[in-house]
């Protein structure tokens, strides 16, 4: 492996084995598919991580220990338990969850010691919807809260952002971050739309979150005005310590479960950004942790776009 620090991928094949039952859109596929775009030839000099587990106490930080243990207690010992009507856990999606959030406490500690330049998750479930108390929208711990408040507790960052291009509001982490002076929480998603949060008016309680609600049907280029003209300025004055990615690719135009009309070169260009106010503000530290994206074919190309800006911008 080169000294010279790169951008490290993070993965764990447990994420394969947590079954949403057929039919489920954020299918096992999908982690297959990202994996398969980061061993194209143009990524074999990053250097690869399998995720640890996550402990109970990390976990437990943007939740609580009672949170974690009753999720843990709901894994069921055969077929399929629903958590709520889009959310299903069958036996193997206690370790895909943990090592979901290992993979973000890994990447923050490896991008907070200087061992990487910055870092990528490929990960599922996803976390962004899951609330303090409450598991929902596919996703069962918050991974990258758990990350952000990892930064936080055990290297010693203050202030943490985390910059969320999901087409869906991130209402887990922005309720999680809400009352916390020194988390940032700013979205771009598909607006009105699921899970109903994510209106502009909604601002946290120190002017810490920043929601760009987007129509049905918007392009790249009113997707990227949204982050040069209002999350990119107020991320920069909030001068995090650490910024995290919630890297959803399912805002992209291809993709089934909702309606922006983004492509690769979008993504690639938000990417670009963050890691521009992220060298002037923080020491370029990012980690970018999946979220959704649901065409397979979309998602593995815009994954390319994304870990090739993060590898070479
Ligand atoms: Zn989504």
């Amino acid at each position: 492996m080169s000294s010279k620090p790169t951008t490290l991928i993070v993965t764990h094949d447990s994420g394969l084995m947590h079954d949403t039952g057929p039919h489920h859109p954020e299918s096992p596929d999908r982690l297959r598919s990202v994996q398969n775009a980061l061993k194209q030839d143009v990524f074999k000099t990053l250097p690869r991580e399998v995720a640890p587990v996550a402990s109970v106490e990390q976990m437990a930080r943007p939740h609580s220990e009672a949170f974690v243990k009753q999720i843990l207690a709901a894994i069921p010992e055969k077929g399929l338990r629903h958590l709520d009507p889009d959310t299903a856990v069958s036996p193997g999606s206690g370790q895909a969850m943990i090592h979901a959030s290992g993979a973000v406490v890994r990447a923050v500690e490896a991008v907070a010691k200087g061992e990487a330049r910055n870092a990528f998750c490929a990960v599922r479930p996803p976390g962004h919807h899951a609330e303090s108390a409450r598991a929902m929208g596919f996703c069962l711990i918050n991974n990258i809260a758990v990350g952000a408040y990892h930064a936080r507790a055990a290297h010693g960052f203050k202030r943490v952002a985390v910059i969320d291009f999901d087409v869906h509001h991130g209402n887990g982490t922005q309720e999680i971050f809400w009352d916390d002076a020194d988390a940032f929480y700013a979205s771009t998603h598909q607006y009105p739309y699921y899970p109903g949060t994510g209106a502009r008016s909604e601002k946290g309680a120190h002017k810490n979150v920043v929601n760009v609600p987007l129509a049905s049907g918007s392009q790249g280029d009113v997707f990227r005005g949204g982050m040069r003209d209002e999350i990119l300025p107020a991320l920069t004055a909030f001068k995090p310590d650490f910024i995290l990615i919630s890297a959803g690719f399912d805002a992209h135009k291809d993709d089934p479960l909702a309606q922006l009309r983004l492509v690769e070169e979008d993504f690639a260009w938000a990417t670009a950004a963050l890691m521009d106010v992220a060298q002037q503000v923080c020491g370029g530290r990012v980690v970018s942790v999946l979220e959704g994206g649901y065409n397979l074919d979309a998602l593995a190309a815009s994954v390319t776009a994304h870990v090739e800006t993060l590898k070479d911008h």
